[in-house]
């Protein structure tokens, strides 16, 4: 189900209890400012979500709302993670999905990496 994007942020959302530890996760890397995991459903042969620590719903809440710090020490965390996967070489790409038209269905801000593949043209052509 899509979601608005915008605040009241809903701690009951899925990403909050892989946050708090309540239910599990595939793990890649964590530090104070991120936890990045493997997507359930990948769709891709490498497809990570990167999540901030911290309430925010989208990019455009984490845009407006958070702190200079984790702003910077989130990005720097996905660009690690990226490399790590050892996407670096190949190249991946990003996809952040905020409200109703980009489809968003976690309330929690995330950033997909995608690669180990050619991911192909950016848009579906339609549907
Ligand atoms: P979005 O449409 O951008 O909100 O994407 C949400 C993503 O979260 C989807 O790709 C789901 O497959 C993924 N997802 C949902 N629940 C979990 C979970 N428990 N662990 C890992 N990924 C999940």
């Amino acid at each position: 189900m899509a979601v608005s994007g915008k605040p009241p942020y809903d701690s009951a959302n899925i990403f909050a209890k892989i946050l708090r530890n309540e239910i599990p996760c595939e793990k890649i890397y964590e530090n104070d400012f991120a936890l990045a995991f493997y997507d359930i459903r990948p769709q891709a042969p490498s497809h990570a979500l990167v999540i901030p620590k911290g309430e925010y719903v989208s990019f455009a809440d984490f845009g407006a709302s958070a702190p200079a710090e984790l702003i910077v020490g989130f990005y720097r965390a996905v660009a690690h993670v990226a490399k790590e996967m050892g996407l670096e070489e190949t190249g991946y790409r990003l996809i952040s999905n905020m409200g109703w038209d980009s489809h968003q269905e976690v309330p929690h801000y995330h950033i997909h990496i995608l690669g180990g593949r050619k991911l192909g043209t950016m848009l579906a052509a339609a549907g």
